[in-house]
């Protein structure tokens, strides 16, 4: 099936003293400042709508019986249905679900399309599941949220550690309640309804936002250095990209660890000893690096795309990176930022940085609902005319305000909802 991703290992939580609400919440209130809002709206926009919590009782293949706790958070339905990713991890917890949650409202607001944002998770170890016990958690959990989901009320879509075979399970336990709807969920196998280019979206969109920043800042892509940290979904599609357009990858990591070379790690290599050993460690010619370590290299461009909360108070100094791309969501926290700004490091935030999957996930729900298909062409043309558009209006904020461009990221996005809010009267 072209579109399943192969589950990659991805055990490590964040530091627990973290609580990413706390990034949501501090960027939120720096654009509520700045944009002037009143204390009602203040509270309208940073409440959650809706917040569903599910026991989830699966018979493991072993014949006992466990139950796990899911989630489905929607902050906000006020621009268009409810929108994000469902993500499986030992660490998923209310508050992780809440702050992704309202990080794909300001994300769809930034790119201007139709949604709303929610996130949902279950807490698991997929790594100590089989396939059989995926799919009853899977079709457990759908059949506990269903009620709330839907086309034109909140629509999931991968995220950590689930994928397009996650989604078609979604699609068909959906199905069975309501009758067929594949535009019930988004990132689903191309031959459910799913859109080409989806797969690749969000990597393809962080390499074409890294590629546009870099050239404004005069440096073109061919030969800028790169660290990247995360090799599953979005770490993979990004390092394909960037490898396309010349960038040099000098440290990939994953859960297991890091490999770096100071004159770059060859992509096409590197993916044939992963096919044949099942790993990026060990990769000839590469020094292993520990994942803190990873994150201090030189390089031009640092890209997180793996956890939360992986640059902080702790590391933000030693951070030598001149550009930062948040492909992960949530990677810095707020006193990071006040530090690597001050540092002039230069951070595409992930709101937008990101959002390359979510705008396909957009034009796979426009395919669901009108029945038919686009060509992988003009799906990635149209990302980056949405994309490119989104990237435009927050560097022109950024430079007409003199803030940094997650301010201007968040201040765009704030003043779209709160507009949307006000117009439908609340
Ligand atoms: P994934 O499960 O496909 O891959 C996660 C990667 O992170 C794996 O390579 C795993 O080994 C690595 N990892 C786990 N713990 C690590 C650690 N401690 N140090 C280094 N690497 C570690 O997930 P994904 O879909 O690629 O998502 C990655 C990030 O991108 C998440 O923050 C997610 O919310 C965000 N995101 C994903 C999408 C999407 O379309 N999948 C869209 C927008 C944002």
């Amino acid at each position: 099936m072209a579109e399943t991703k192969t589950i990659a290992p991805a055990q490590s939580v964040p530091a627990k003293h973290e609580n990413p609400r706390r990034i949501t919440a501090h960027n939120f209130q720096l654009a509520a400042d700045r944009l002037g809002l009143d204390a009602e709206m203040r509270m309208l926009l940073s409440t959650p709508f809706r917040e569903m919590r599910v026991e989830v009782p699966v018979r493991l293949d072993d014949g006992s019986l466990k139950v796990f706790l899911g989630y489905r958070v929607q902050h906000s339905g006020v621009r268009g249905p409810a929108k994000g990713g469902i993500r499986f991890h030992p660490s998923v917890e209310v508050d992780e679900v809440r702050a992704l949650a309202e990080a794909m409202t300001w994300k769809t607001a930034i790119v201007n399309i139709p949604f709303g944002g929610a996130k949902g998770g279950i807490a698991c170890d997929v790594h100590t599941m089989s396939q059989r016990e995926l799919e009853r958690l899977t079709r457990r959990f759908t059949s506990r949220i269903q009620a709330i989901l839907g086309p034109y009320r909140d629509i999931p879509a991968p995220d950590m550690n689930t994928n397009a075979q996650i989604m078609a399970w979604i699609f068909d336990e959906y199905s069975s309640h309501h009758g067929y709807t594949p535009a019930c969920v988004t990132g689903k196998p191309v031959e459910l309804g799913g859109s080409k280019g989806r797969e690749a979206a969000t990597g393809n969109g962080v390499t074409f936002l890294i590629k546009k920043l870099m050239e404004e800042l005069g440096k073109p892509l061919k030969g800028v250095s790169v660290v990247l940290q995360g090799f599953g979904n979005v770490g993979t599609f990004a390092a394909r990209g960037l490898d396309r357009e010349g960038a040099k990858l000098r440290a990939i990591g994953d859960y297991y660890g890091g490999i770096y070379s100071p004159n770059g790690i060859n992509l096409s290599d590197l993916f044939a000893h992963q096919k044949s050993t099942g790993k990026i460690q060990g990769f000839p010619g590469t020094q292993p690096i520990s994942n803190d370590d990873l994150l201090e290299l030189e390089c031009d461009v640092l890209v997180p795309g793996a956890l939360e909360c992986v640059i902080h108070r702790g590391n933000a100094e030693r951070i030598k990176a001149k550009v930062i791309a948040e492909a992960a969501n949530l990677p810095t926290t707020p006193e990071a930022d006040e530090i690597l700004n001050k540092k002039g490091v230069i951070i595409l935030p992930d709101v937008l940085a990101n959002a390359g999957g979510v705008t396909v996930s957009y034009f796979e729900w426009v395919q669901n609902l009108q029945q038919l298909f686009w060509e992988e062409d003009h799906v990635n043309a149209e990302m980056e005319k949405i994309l490119g558009k989104a990237y435009r209006n927050v560097i022109d904020r950024a430079q007409s305000e003199k803030i940094p461009l997650r301010e201007a990221a968040y201040t765009i996005a704030v003043e779209r909802v709160a507009k949307a809010e006000k117009l439908r009267g609340t």
